[in-house]
């Protein structure tokens, strides 16, 4: 365990150095709601096992989780599905873009892992299959997990999405068309695009992932995931969840992740800490350019790596 004052104190300097880099990536504009955010914000949030927080910078902002809620459709997917769950979908890195559609296509709608688009929206369908209200669950889950009951959707931004979600219709469609899809494309496209609009901040984050440094468990003893699923869903995120540039995090950052669109990263450093990150400003890859210089700089300066 890091002291608390020597954590405190490196996450204050990585802070200004990270507000170096705004101007250097470009705020997702392929959803016209998340160009409007200010790309000039920074903030990071970790939470040690007991349950202690340390913050700095933008750490109380509230953000769009965007591709950070496919880690928790599939946590919610697990409970329900178990082993069964893997029936057309893979656990294989994609090397491609998150929202590409060849290899969905080369692959007979089998979607490589549940951290692409496609994958995740297999995810958000097979739950629809089970779930009366998708929306209203992984909410309250998040709810539950985050202990903040204050969480909402930016309807506006999910909307926004809806509106320009092509790409996602036409591989929900493509995979319907492959028969690994089961129920109307555009009531999952609603239910994935409403938890791609969930804003939480980074310390909402870091409460809600704390399972996953845990063995599964939350602070109340409560068991979200077996260990064996914990293990097994943070290995999916050290391979898979920072789409292409998955190896580059690996190389550079050592840990488990998801990253979104919205500019957060998740990481998770298991029976040690979890750790958020957030700054609006994406690299060429679609993750967060500042959020990616933090983390690596945690590893440098406090050794935070699996490997
Ligand atoms: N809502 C976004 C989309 O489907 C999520 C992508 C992301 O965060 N990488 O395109």
């Amino acid at each position: 365990m890091v002291p608390m004052a020597e954590l405190q104190s490196v996450l204050e300097s990585i802070t200004n150095e990270a507000r170096e880099l705004f101007g250097q990536g470009q705020v997702a504009n392929y959803i016209p709601a998340l160009e409007k955010i200010c790309g000039k914000q920074f903030g990071v949030a970790i939470c040690d096992l007991k349950g202690n927080i340390y913050q700095a910078g933008d750490a109380n902002t509230n953000f769009s989780i965007q591709s950070i809620s496919k880690l928790f459709t599939l946590i919610q997917a697990v409970q329900i599905y178990g082993e069964k769950l893997w029936e057309g979908l893979g656990r294989e890195p994609s090397g491609t873009r998150f929202n590409s559609l060849v290899q969905l296509e080369s692959e007979q709608g089998v979607p490589r892992n549940p951290f692409i688009n496609a994958g995740a929206l297999l995810v958000c369908d097979r739950l629809e299959s089970r779930c009366s209200a998708p929306n209203f669950q992984l909410l309250n889950l998040l709810k539950s997990l985050s202990g903040n009951q204050q969480l909402t959707v930016n309807q506006i931004v999910a909307r926004s999405e809806l509106e320009h979600g092509s790409r996602n219709a036409a591989m929900a469609y493509l995979m319907k068309a492959f028969n690994n899809f089961h129920n109307p494309v555009e009531k999952v496209l609603e239910s994935y695009t409403h938890h791609c609009a969930i804003e939480m901040n980074c310390i909402d984050l870091v409460r809600a992932a704390l399972p996953l440094a845990n063995q599964g468990q939350c602070q109340n003893g409560d068991l979200v995931l077996t260990s064996k699923q914990t293990k097994r869903i943070n290995a999916i995120l050290a391979t898979c969840g920072l789409y292409d540039e998955a190896g580059e995090f690996a190389f550079k950052v050592g840990l488990p992740g998801k990253s979104g669109v919205g500019g957060g990263i998740l990481a998770i450093y298991p029976g040690h800490y979890t750790i958020c990150v957030w700054s609006p400003e994406l690299n060429q890859a679609g993750n967060s350019l500042a959020g990616m210089f933090a983390l690596e700089k945690l590893n440098e300066l406090l050794h935070f790596s699996i490997y």
